[in-house]
């Protein structure tokens, strides 16, 4: 059995969570490649361990209780303990490019809620058990300042004309999950943060971000490192507003 941090990345095929994973990797963590497409997953896998990683694909679809329960069971009988899970997965979906909330169906709403909040919960809750075995567990929840209220109504704001509801309101919804479970596990050795990568340039959006998804990974990075005195609850990383 290995003696490496053991990191479990969901939506690690690509994008921001697939540069998580060469980050952690490259610190000497194992690391857990969660995705929903086997092939994808495997494709990510190969391309990890070419970089030298120690990566292993793991089957995981957030919105799939079953799918969650045996990635579960497999870090379980595997490494018996989590050190680090990044709630990554994500989707970003509108009724039409520019739908206002009285345009936006419950359906849409539901779908990306789907993922973005009900999948962090599952896989939180599944995954608790193994983190709390471990020394020094971290549990990262990748999110953004659109969940910021404050951000989102502040009519002086850049992000003040971006009216689309599903996304925006999921990722709030999964920054007020971040904190309750921090308050939770404050007297534990479990620290939970959200993490704000800023706008980078994946599929998520057409690639037209402005930051790389390794700069988005690094602010997970962060969170997933934290000593023992590094904060518990924040919503952390990049600000738009403050240019930085
Ligand atoms: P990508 O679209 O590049 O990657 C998203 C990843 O999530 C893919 O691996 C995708 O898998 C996976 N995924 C989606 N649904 C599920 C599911 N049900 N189960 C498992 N995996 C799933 O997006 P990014 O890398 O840009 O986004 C990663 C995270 O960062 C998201 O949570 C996003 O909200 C957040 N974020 C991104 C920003 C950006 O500017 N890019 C800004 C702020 C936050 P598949 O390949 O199978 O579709």
């Amino acid at each position: 059995m290995t003696t490496n941090r053991i990191a479990l990345i969901t939506g690690a095929n690509k994008g921001i969570g697939f540069a998580t994973a060469r980050q952690l990797g490259a610190l000497g963590m194992t690391v857990l490649v969660g995705a929903r497409n086997a092939e994808r997953g495997r494709a990510a896998e190969r391309e990890l361990r070419d970089g030298g990683a120690d990566a292993r694909f793991v089957p995981l679809d957030v919105t799939d209780a079953e799918s969650v329960a045996a990635a579960a069971k497999l870090v379980e009988s595997e490494y018996g303990r989590l050190d680090v899970l990044v709630n990554n997965a994500g989707i970003f979906l509108g009724d039409g490019p520019r739908a206002l909330p009285s345009a936006t169906t419950v359906a849409t709403l539901r779908r990306v809620y789907e993922t973005n909040v009900f999948g962090v919960a599952t896989v939180t809750n599944a995954l608790l058990p193994l983190l709390l075995r471990a020394p020094a567990a971290r549990i990262v929840n990748v999110s953004s300042e659109v969940g910021s209220i404050a951000v989102m109504t502040n009519p002086d704001g850049a992000l003040f004309e971006l009216a689309s509801v599903p996304y925006p309101s999921s990722k709030a919804a999964l920054n007020m999950l971040t904190a309750m479970y921090a308050k939770e596990l404050r007297d534990t050795r479990i620290k939970v943060n959200a993490a704000n990568p800023g706008y980078c340039a994946t599929d998520f959006n057409g690639n037209s971000g402005f930051r790389t998804a390794e700069q988005g990974a690094e602010v997970s990075v962060h969170l997933a490192t934290l000593p023992a005195d590094g904060p518990n609850g924040l919503l952390w990383g990049f600000q738009m507003d403050a240019g930085g």
